[in-house]
């Protein structure tokens, strides 16, 4: 059944004017139809299954009919760190750690960051799909860009814990340094992180950890960083 997540908060038995971008994509490109069923998600947890009531060029109309908790989120919270690297990776990065199930994605500029901008609404729309296509019941939230001063005082006022991933770092990533409601990951650039930013992370006392002995790239790094947070079967 085709996902859409939709900005106003929904109830059962109500009629949504869908938003124009989801109406053209059910109208022009499924090819959907009157009495068609879609599900609709405001981030809350729940689904609501609904129907197609109106539907012609650029306009449609559902009506919810059935609302079902949506049991898809992770119970910790993540928090992805990522210094800035190529367009098209840190767009793989948001699609495919979305998927896994990140809550935030802070885009970082570190002092190797070769890349210092980014298209944040673009990067905000990729998180949007992925969450459709994925069955989660919320949109991850793409952060402004910031420096990494900044986003390390953003980690220490919201990360209970913070694991500073590290190719050089001797500690191994563990279930037991994941075991915390909200966890902040930080992703170096495609050249690493530079002494003095581990230093400081160090400092600030995130547990500065390594995924193994091979270096990975900076988008491996994310994906399997994330996807390691996200067993929080290993927890007990
Ligand atoms: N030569 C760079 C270095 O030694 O840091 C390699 C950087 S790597 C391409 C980019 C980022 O991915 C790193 O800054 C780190 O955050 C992460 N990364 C890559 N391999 C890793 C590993 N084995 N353990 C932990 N993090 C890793």
């Amino acid at each position: 059944m085709h996902r859409f997540f939709i900005e106003q908060k929904l109830k059962k038995g109500m009629k949504i004017n869908l938003p124009s971008d989801v109406s053209r994509q059910i109208f022009f490109v499924l090819r959907m139809k009157r009495g068609e069923m879609i599900t609709l998600f405001d981030g809350s947890d729940q689904d609501f299954l609904s129907e197609i009531t109106e539907i012609k060029k650029g306009v449609c109309v559902a009506k919810t009919i059935d609302a079902r908790q949506n049991k898809n989120e992770l119970g910790r919270k993540i928090i992805l760190f990522q210094s800035i690297i190529k367009k098209d990776k840190m767009e793989w990065i948001v699609e495919k750690c979305t998927e896994i199930g990140v809550s935030e994605i802070v885009p970082v500029i570190a002092s190797r960051s070769v890349k210092t901008g980014l298209n944040q609404a673009r990067l905000a729309k990729i998180a949007k799909e992925a969450a459709e296509q994925s069955g989660r019941a919320t949109v991850p939230i793409i952060r402004p860009i910031m420096p990494f001063a900044s986003a390390l005082s953003l980690a220490v006022d919201n990360c209970k814990k913070i694991l500073f991933l590290h190719a050089k770092a001797d500690k191994l990533i563990t279930p037991t340094r994941l075991r915390t409601d909200v966890l902040g990951l930080f992703v170096g650039p495609e050249g690493g992180w530079s002494g003095e930013e581990a230093d400081v992370a160090a400092k600030a006392g995130f547990a500065v950890v390594s995924l193994g002995n091979r270096v990975l790239r900076a988008e491996t790094a994310a994906i399997a960083a994330s996807y390691f947070a996200s067993r929080e079967d290993l927890d007990s």
